[in-house]
């Protein structure tokens, strides 16, 4: 079957009713597009799960900041189709944003607690816009499964709880980060640095893998760990957003003190003009 490019959110909830009506359950994988195998490889897992697997490629205008990428973020719809195809998507829906935001549009979808810590410290408004995209892509697609990827740990988080209390019925999975041969975690962001940037880039996952290490080797102490990641990241990081640890379900910070024995380690730092995030959860994963 040809991928099928849908445009209007109609086109998207027909394309899914008629999937449904095939007998088919239908998968969702939202993105935005510049595509890498980071994203292939959630639409692979979407393919094991759903019959039917829509893609979405929207660079959402309302998760983005005044002073953010938005007009430079990067766009390849031909490319990014040709891609998803062949990791065994049927449908991209790629809308323009006057049709997600209708004329006199003045709804959003706002997740409280945990849109506060982390980037929602540095982004603000940036977990609405998200929250408020993804609520309009699973009510019109009316998928059962969705795959969102653990590299935006706390919008994945946000997703679950949003899918939970709008008592949406999709299974919202997690997927593992994935990241280049060097350790650096892929993301569309990434074609902005230079090749000195993409350097000193690595300081991001090598800083989570020094403190990976010592948590394995017994250390518990939240500012010891958070200072494993920061000697690294802050000689080579244009500047830091933050380096936290903190309870891998609620998203609190610890302060000092002892960390958990399932603890998430995230970082947000520039890299020049770039703003590039990590993270892995001590305790439940391998180190990056
Ligand atoms: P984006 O296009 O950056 O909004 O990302 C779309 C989806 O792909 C989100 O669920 C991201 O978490 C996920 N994603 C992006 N980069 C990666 C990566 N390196 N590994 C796993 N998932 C990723």
């Amino acid at each position: 079957m040809p991928l099928e490019l849908l445009k209007l959110p109609s086109e998207m909830r027909r394309a899914c009713d008629d999937a449904r009506r095939r007998g088919e359950s239908v998968g969702i994988v939202p993105t935005m597009g510049a595509l890498h195998d980071g994203h292939l490889a959630l639409v692979r897992e979407a393919r094991r799960r759903a019959g039917f697997v829509v893609v979405t490629v929207f660079v959402n205008p309302t998760q983005f900041g005044p002073n953010e990428d938005f007009g430079r973020y990067p766009r390849d719809l031909q490319g990014d189709m040709a891609k998803v195809a062949e990791a065994g998507a049927a449908a991209v829906f790629a809308p323009e944003a006057s049709a997600m935001y209708p004329p006199g549009d003045e709804t959003r979808v706002k997740v409280g607690a945990l849109s506060v810590p982390l980037c929602g410290q540095y982004r603000p408004g940036h977990f609405e816009g998200v929250a408020t995209v993804v609520a309009k892509l699973f009510v019109l697609a009316g998928a059962s499964v969705a795959i969102f990827g653990r590299k935006d740990y706390q919008q994945l988080a946000i997703v679950r709880r949003l899918a939970t209390d709008l008592l949406l019925p999709v299974e919202v999975v997690g997927h593992p980060i994935v990241r280049e041969a060097d350790g650096l975690a892929m993301s569309s962001r990434n074609a902005y640095l230079s090749p000195e940037e993409r350097q000193r880039a690595l300081a991001l996952s090598k800083g989570l893998g020094a403190a990976a290490s010592l948590f394995a080797a017994g250390e518990r102490d939240a500012a010891v760990l958070r200072d494993a990641v920061s000697s690294l990241l802050v000689p080579a990081a244009t500047s830091v957003d933050y380096v936290d640890v903190a309870d891998p379900d609620k998203l609190t910070p610890y302060g000092d003190g002892a960390v958990g024995e399932r603890t998430l380690l995230a970082v947000a730092a520039r890299i020049g003009a770039t703003r590039l995030i990590d993270n892995t959860v001590l305790g439940e994963e391998p180190p990056p």
